[in-house]
């Protein structure tokens, strides 16, 4: 079974020389063996997987501040998240993938964003949606916490105050990248909240 029509990883926009060289084109090597896959319609079980993921990530209801509306827009007919089966944020951590932590993280939500964190099943993503997720932003003082990378391992950093929902689109794009190129999810990759 072929997998999309994608041609190679540089497509995916994974590789650096990609972005530092973005008409290099690839490698024989890939060249043969991805025609050799696109011809025979073969893939391995693992790119099967990530594709079917890439397909059925579904988020985790969960929004923080002022980012979270920005968020919310993204099921509207003119985002249109469900062209990605993504459209059903579940209310339970346990049938969610994906937690978008759109907002500032108060010292007193870090406990429950990890509880439902925790009670997510692997594999498990994470994107942190605007500046104060992934840095605190603004709030600079004892009541925030400074990134929500201090408290569970993230995958994708979305830049913004706050992000408008077509960087939110680029930010799950970019993971679907990630998770059809076989990047392990953060958890795998990072020692700290994981
Ligand atoms: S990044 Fe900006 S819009 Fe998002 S939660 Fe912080 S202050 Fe609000």
């Amino acid at each position: 079974m072929a997998v999309g029509k994608k041609k190679r990883l540089a497509d995916y926009g994974l590789q650096s020389e990609r972005l530092l060289w973005p008409t290099k084109g690839p490698g024989a090597f890939e060249q043969e063996v991805e025609s050799l896959e696109q011809r025979l319609g073969l893939t391995t079980l693992e790119k099967a997987v990530a594709w079917s993921q890439t397909k059925s990530m579904w988020p985790a209801t969960f929004g923080l501040a002022c980012c979270a509306i920005e968020m919310m827009s993204i099921v509207s007919s003119r985002y249109d998240i469900a062209r990605f089966g993504m459209e059903a944020f579940r209310s339970s951590p346990r049938q969610a993938d994906l937690m978008i932590v759109s907002g500032r993280v108060s010292q007193k939500m870090a406990a429950p964003l990890r509880q439902i964190y925790d009670q997510m099943l692997e594999p498990k993503w994470v994107i942190a949606m605007g500046a104060c997720a992934s840095s605190a932003g603004m709030f600079n003082n004892y009541a925030v916490v400074q990134g929500v990378d201090k408290i569970v391992a993230v995958d994708i950093y979305v830049p913004g105050c706050p992000p408008r929902p077509e960087a939110l689109m680029e930010g799950i794009i970019r993971l679907h990248e990630r998770v059809l190129a076989g990047i392990p999810p953060a958890y795998e990759m990072r020692q700290v909240a994981s």
